[in-house]
């Protein structure tokens, strides 16, 4: 196993140690049958909007765009600025977790339903990367830009440099700097990196991701959520799907495009999020980090699948907005403190 392996996967085992709960995979506690007649096919009537996670206010953002008659490019954007601006969404934009060296360091993308798409990583000091990533989209004739250079870009193109660094934040970093063990926290529950997907009135699809990565993670690491075909992909001819949790194997994976790929085969979302979290068990042999994939399809049916119990995801159209949780591969038994 190669040392960047070793890394991973210690550090996920002892970010759990750190948990005031312990969460530990029981390995008896699901079969493939089992998984299977949790896959059922739900369906709803579009326009709507689905997110990774518990992030019902930036649901609500982009509803309100489609309720209009807006398209599902400016609903995800408007949507996934939400936590991006918000100081208490730890894992995405201002407010973020740093790196080991107390930078905040973000990555995103966007794609819409002609298949254009942009995308910044390693991106300091600009508040909504989103809003840079869909810039770089529709004004450079590149997928993505990094670092430096993304941010060059976003100051030429009127956005503002900012300190995106939170005294929460920056005291949390100065704690974990004590031990300084390279640990970065992929928890098994409560992220907040937000992979958006929606479908207009006209049926058409768009997709955003948005992160500020793994917690203390080494300076220069980009994940899997600026990348198109990782964190995000989408074809208007087949749907969409976006992906949370360790990046490191959705890269291995290529996971959205993976998902999107079997349901142009003709599997349903749910069906296709299961096999690409089953490959990354399978292939990758890791069963003690979280990945989730969400995935919708033209016909406006939707689903998800993830290794852990503990993913979830908002679903909001003309019928409100509904928490939903994830199936999942591993059941997570709590200990008793
Ligand atoms: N996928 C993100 C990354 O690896 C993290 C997450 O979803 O929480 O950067």
């Amino acid at each position: 196993m190669s040392s960047r392996r070793k890394f991973l996967k210690r550090s996920t085992l002892s970010s759990f140690g750190l948990m005031t709960t312990s969460l530990f995979s029981s390995a008896c506690a699901s079969n493939d049958d089992k998984i299977k007649s949790n896959i059922s096919t739900s369906k709803v009537k579009f326009p709507f909007v689905i997110s990774t996670w518990e992030n019902k206010k930036a649901n609500q953002a982009a509803m309100d765009i489609l309720v209009k008659g807006g398209n599902a490019l400016d609903a995800v954007e408007a949507g996934v600025k939400i936590p991006e601006g918000d100081p208490e969404d730890r894992s995405v934009g201002y407010g973020g977790r740093p790196d080991r060296d107390g930078d905040v360091t973000l990555d995103s993308c966007i794609m819409d339903s002609e298949g254009n798409c942009g995308s910044v990583c390693f991106l300091e000091g600009i508040k909504h990367p989103v809003s840079v990533a869909r810039a770089v989209m529709e004004k450079t004739p590149h997928v993505i830009l990094a670092g430096e250079g993304a941010q060059k870009f976003a100051l030429a193109n009127g956005f503002q440099k900012e300190n995106l660094l939170t005294e929460k934040s920056r005291l949390e970093w100065e704690e974990w700097k004590k031990e300084s063990n390279y640990e970065p926290v992929i928890n098994i529950e409560n992220h907040d990196t937000i992979g958006m997907l929606a479908i207009d009135a006209n049926g058409d699809i768009s997709g955003a991701c948005t992160t500020s990565g793994l917690a203390y993670k080494m300076k220069g690491r980009v994940g899997d959520s600026p990348i198109i075909g990782a964190g995000l992909y989408v074809d208007n001819e087949v749907g969409g799907a976006t992906a949370t949790g360790m990046g490191e194997a959705v890269l291995r994976s290529l996971g959205s495009f993976l998902v999107v790929e079997l349901m142009r085969q003709g599997m349903s979302p749910a069906e296709a999020c299961k096999e690409a979290v089953m490959r990354i068990v399978r292939k990758q042999r890791f069963d003690n980090i979280q990945v989730g994939y969400l995935a919708i399809n033209k016909k406006g049916e939707y689903g998800s699948f993830c290794i852990h119990e503990g993913f979830n995801y908002v679903l909001t159209s003309d019928t409100g907005t509904k928490l939903n949780k994830s199936v999942f591969h591993l059941k997570v038994k709590k200990e008793k403190k």
